[in-house]
């Protein structure tokens, strides 16, 4: 259930209350695709750097180690021992993205296992009983993501497919949360909005499947090959047709720049593999910028990765010993980076809501872009 705290322009300061507890808005989701941060992170650590909601993949624990083991160890969250929200994508991304050989039909999509090449059938429901499975706290729903740009007839015939989709998933979701052996039989359904480039098409999409009531609503099919520019006009566009008592999720973004011009026009939350990419990279978050800390200035550089963070490991460890752990190919490097990236991203978030709670979004917004910029 969201309850809307605070409105700012179209900033929103909400709580999203889940059966694995009160997840605080906006809010960015850390990635651990096989139910693991990259980077030798333990859910021990997240809970340390600020993280509130934890976001595994249905296509990857389904092939490994099998959805099917999760549930008999208890669900994800006993699995990873994590126990506050975790959201689980639906699958369909990965089918797109990682297979070149895929067929598309009306029950679902064919496709090839990135793993070992075998055979694979993912549908709406086959994607809801792995989720169901892996007894995620949200689970999104089936659809098919389309590259920018992409043919307007193609997108049309795609976004009708993923409403059936959608349907599907909502009858398949109801059904597993009746059965009486399901771990999670509160799990919750997020629908996604498609439509490429194409306003018209997104619009039209984002009304019918908010008449649909569902937990919260997602939009896809972004950060997948448009400008900044468009993106944020499709935001603009979407946002006020879809439900304002329901949770507003962008996939897959973004930079922290992306993330101030998306909450701007009213997203409430976000998921990226970026810190941490860029964090086993030896790429840094700081308050100036992206940094490189294998750059040759920071040898003898005995500060901390950002002056005033809080993180584990800015307030044990210098640039120099980090650059040094990386040069020499120590894990402990990817750690620490991965570390200060992900907790750069949560208090990124928190001083977000606390902004928006102060009344001084906007002059936050500002300052923060200007300071990155330098
Ligand atoms: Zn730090």
């Amino acid at each position: 259930m969201y309850k809307l705290l605070k409105k700012q322009g179209s900033a929103r300061r909400g709580e999203f209350t889940t059966p694995h507890g009160v997840v605080q808005t906006p809010v960015f989701m850390n990635v651990g695709t096989l139910a693991a941060i990259k980077g030798a992170v333990s859910t021990c650590d997240l809970k340390e750097i600020g993280c509130q909601v934890e976001l595994s993949n249905t296509y990857h624990l389904s092939l490994r180690p099998g959805d099917k083991i999760i549930r008999k160890l208890g669900g994800l969250h006993k699995f990873m021992n994590w126990d506050r929200p975790i959201l689980t994508d639906s699958g369909g991304f990965q089918v797109f993205s990682l297979s070149k050989i895929r067929k598309i039909k009306e029950e679902g999509v064919y496709f090839n296992s990135h793993i070992d090449g075998s055979k694979i059938f993912m549908g709406p429901e086959e994607s809801m009983q792995i989720q169901s499975n892996l007894a995620s706290t949200v689970a999104m729903a089936f659809d098919e993501c389309i590259e920018n740009p992409s043919p307007k007839d193609y997108v049309q015939r795609s976004v009708e497919r993923t409403t059936r989709w959608l349907k599907r998933c909502k009858v398949e979701m109801d059904r597993l949360n009746s059965l009486p052996d399901t771990i999670n039989n509160k799990q919750m359904l997020f629908g996604i909005n498609q439509g490429g480039v194409y306003d018209d098409i997104r619009v039209e999409h984002a009304k019918i499947i908010s008449d649909m009531n569902l937990d919260g609503y997602a939009i896809g099919g972004l950060a997948v090959g448009e400008t900044h520019e468009e993106m944020y006009r499709i935001i603009e566009k979407v946002v006020p047709h879809l439900p304002q008592d329901k949770p507003i999720y962008l996939m897959g973004v973004g930079t922290p720049a992306n993330i101030l011009e998306a909450v701007e026009r009213g997203v409430d939350f976000f998921d990226c593999v970026l810190p941490a990419r860029n964090g086993r990279h030896c790429h840094v978050f700081t308050s100036e910028g992206e940094i490189n800390l294998l750059n040759a200035k920071y040898q003898l550089d005995d500060s901390p990765i950002d002056r005033g963070c809080q993180c584990p490991t800015c307030k044990n460890y210098t640039r120099a010993y980090i650059r040094h752990l990386f040069k020499a190919k120590e894990m402990l490097a990817m750690r620490l980076c991965v570390l200060h990236n992900l907790y750069f991203y949560n208090n990124l978030m928190k001083e977000i809501r606390d902004s928006i709670d102060g009344d001084y979004f906007p002059k936050y917004k500002r300052e923060k872009l200007e300071e990155w910029n330098q």
